[in-house]
């Protein structure tokens, strides 16, 4: 696989308690950032990775039913993270964004898309088929709140369906195949299953050499992956499948076992950004 730059960026967080995360975890509330993945093509420009939180998070959850998301996850975001402070704290010229890339449609995924709709969006067909279902209660349920997303970016769709299959190099077995979004081999989308419907993660490996798959939330820290620690079955089935999400978990820990040079990245994992060579420390 040819190379591309690449930082992982905190844009906000929200506190759950541990349990809910991972199984046997601490009852006490956990603060879990979201993560922001820069992804610096030679040539095509900059992609980003989900988007984050954004202050579009706290007026799309004024409305009851979408406020139960903001009482059950509750949010900060500080000054330096709204959206042109953030760019200008990571020197990124919003010009130079050419897309985003989304795992999956969840409101801490996709906060900030009202910056960046216009633009070409990578995600999954079905994904954005969930976000666009009528009935708020069920989307809300879901982790989903459909005004994050604006309309105009449902034009401006490519399907991580719709994309060539390739195959992926021996540093991300047992993972075999990805969906090549820009055709030249450099960015491969690959389906994890489970945690919602269209959860999609992201294979490439960086100018430094280091294969690099961004798990979304596939799992919620490293140490569920090397310990093979599950959510309880009361979240995994609330918002997507538990069997799946299992499934996906073992070959999490697999590639995880198999290739020590892997850095296998979830979203709201924070030690996840130290375990990289960043850029810069913020
Ligand atoms: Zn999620």
């Amino acid at each position: 696989m040819t190379r591309v730059g690449f930082r992982w960026l905190e844009r906000g967080s929200c506190r759950h308690p541990e349990v809910m995360t991972m199984a046997g975890g601490s009852l006490c509330s956990v603060d879990f950032p979201a993560l922001v993945g820069v992804i610096e093509h030679p040539t095509r420009g900059v992609f980003l990775f989900d988007t984050g939180y954004d202050p579009a998070f706290f007026e799309a959850t004024k409305p009851f039913p979408e406020r139960l998301y903001r009482w059950t996850t509750p949010v900060a975001i500080d000054e330096g993270q709204e959206w042109l402070a953030w760019l200008a704290a990571h020197a990124i010229d919003e010009t130079s964004i050419s897309g985003t890339i989304i795992s999956h449609f969840h409101g801490d995924h996709v906060a900030g898309m009202r910056h960046l709709a216009d633009k070409p969006v990578y995600c999954a067909r079905a994904g954005l088929t969930e976000l666009r279902k009528p009935g708020r209660f069920g989307r809300v349920r879901q982790g989903l709140i459909s005004a994050l997303v604006p309309k105009r970016a449902d034009a401006n769709a490519r399907f991580f369906e719709d994309a060539p299959a390739q195959t992926l190099s021996s540093a991300f077995a047992p993972f075999e195949e990805g969906r090549d979004i820009l055709g030249d081999g450099r960015l491969l989308a690959v389906e994890l299953p489970g945690h919602c419907v269209g959860h999609w993660g992201l294979a490439f490996v960086t100018q430094e050499d280091q294969p690099v798959l961004l798990a979304a939330d596939a799992v919620w820290s490293g140490r569920s992956i090397t310990e093979r620690r599950a959510p309880p079955r009361i979240t995994t089935a609330l918002l997507g499948n538990t069997k799946a999400y299992r499934s996906t978990l073992n070959l999490l820990s697999e590639a995880a076992s198999n290739n020590g040079d892997l850095a296998i990245l979830p979203s709201h994992c924070r030690a996840s950004v130290k375990s990289l060579c960043q850029c810069d420390d913020t």
